[in-house]
């Protein structure tokens, strides 16, 4: 070891899912959206203008961007705060409110960013275990802590607290920042955005890459009392002001906008998520009851890791992590009903069914 490196942060970054620079790749590994970006924003492509790309890109909360979705979602601009995708937003919240030398609380088994940037902003954490069936237990959330943070519906399980429960878990929490992390709310869940006027303490974070199409935009945002979003800022113009860039913020206003498209494709890919169901239950599977773009199975008989591979082999990518509670398990993306047939089909060959 050099004696430099003795003053190297180190950490163990966070592995996304592969990514295939391959044509007809089935990829149903990172939960993107099968379906383009709403029609406006490739329009839109065409009207970006090439002097804006000399000037540094206006500020994310004075956009129109700010405006549709504060208009979306019926709240005021300092309500929102928005971010390059929601690990850039969840990351800078993990900075700026979880500063306590008590640990933040969040599952065992969850989006398996909140350990690194635990770790990487050296934030005490203490994991709550799932209940056996993959359930949050609310009441594990009672304890002194600096902080809570939890996916709903929870990723990778794709299993939904009703915004009762959210609540439970926001009231017992009055002294702490609550950070709700609604990547896959938009697939049957309701969000606990209402919560925000009740509780100063809860910042809702979504995202444009799942339910809006736009994952290589990357845009994210978070929603919450404007003293949130405030200090959310604060931390942002210290590290870098300009995140968002000038297309992005253009190119999002649009997917905003189009709200019936929007719903046409989240409404698609939950019909085909419900099918789903049915086909991987007959063909031997078992699964938490998803409310994402993503289901979480086990088969009866066969290894998570062999039907990985094999699957791989004929170019279908789905997700399998070599993790305790989890290494029999697949998480699927809902891909478009043709790419489903044809993961059908090769799954039936491998289960032989
Ligand atoms: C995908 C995902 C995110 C981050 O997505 P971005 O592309 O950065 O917006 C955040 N949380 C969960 C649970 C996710 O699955």
């Amino acid at each position: 070891m050099m004696k430099w490196e003795e003053n190297v942060r180190r950490v163990v970054p966070y592995t996304p899912g592969e990514q295939p620079d391959r044509a007809n790749v089935i990829k149903l590994n990172t939960n993107e959206n099968p379906y383009p970006p709403a029609p406006g924003v490739v329009k839109s492509i065409a009207a970006l203008e090439q002097d804006k790309m000399r000037l540094y890109p206006a500020f994310p909360e004075q956009t129109h961007l700010a405006e549709a979705l504060a208009s979306y979602y019926q709240i005021d601009r300092d309500q929102i705060f928005i971010g390059v995708g929601s690990d850039d937003v969840l990351s800078l919240a993990f900075m700026t409110f979880f500063q306590s030398d008590r640990p933040i609380l969040f599952p065992d088994i969850t989006y398996s960013f909140y350990d690194v940037w635990a770790d990487l902003y050296k934030i005490p954490y203490e994991t709550k275990a799932l209940n056996e069936h993959f359930g949050i237990r609310t009441e594990d959330y009672r304890q002194p802590n600096g902080g809570v943070v939890f996916p709903n519906p929870n990723a990778p399980t794709g299993i939904l607290l009703d915004t009762g429960q959210v609540e439970e878990i926001i009231a017992a929490n009055r002294d702490v920042v609550v950070i709700v992390d609604e990547a896959y709310i938009d697939f049957g869940g309701a969000s606990c955005l209402p919560l925000i006027r009740k509780y100063d303490n809860l910042l809702v974070v979504q995202t444009f890459s799942k339910s809006r199409s736009m994952a290589g935009m990357r845009i994210g945002y978070a929603m919450g009392n404007p003293k949130l979003i405030r200090y959310l800022n604060d931390v942002k113009y210290s590290v870098n002001s300009y995140t968002l860039n000038y297309a992005s913020l253009q190119l999002g206003v649009e997917a905003v906008l189009d709200a019936a498209y929007f719903e046409e494709t989240c409404g698609k890919i939950v019909r085909t998520r419900e099918r789903a169901k049915e086909e991987l239950g007959r063909l031997g599977f078992v699964f938490p009851d998803s409310y994402g773009n993503f289901i979480f199975a086990s088969h009866k008989r066969i290894p998570a890791q062999e039907i990985f591979e094999r699957l791989k082999e004929n170019d279908i990518y789905v997700r399998w992590w070599n993790k305790e509670r989890i290494r029999n398990y697949l998480r699927i993306t809902i891909g478009t009903d043709a790419q489903m047939e044809a993961l059908y089909r090769r799954l039936r060959e491998i289960v032989g069914d």
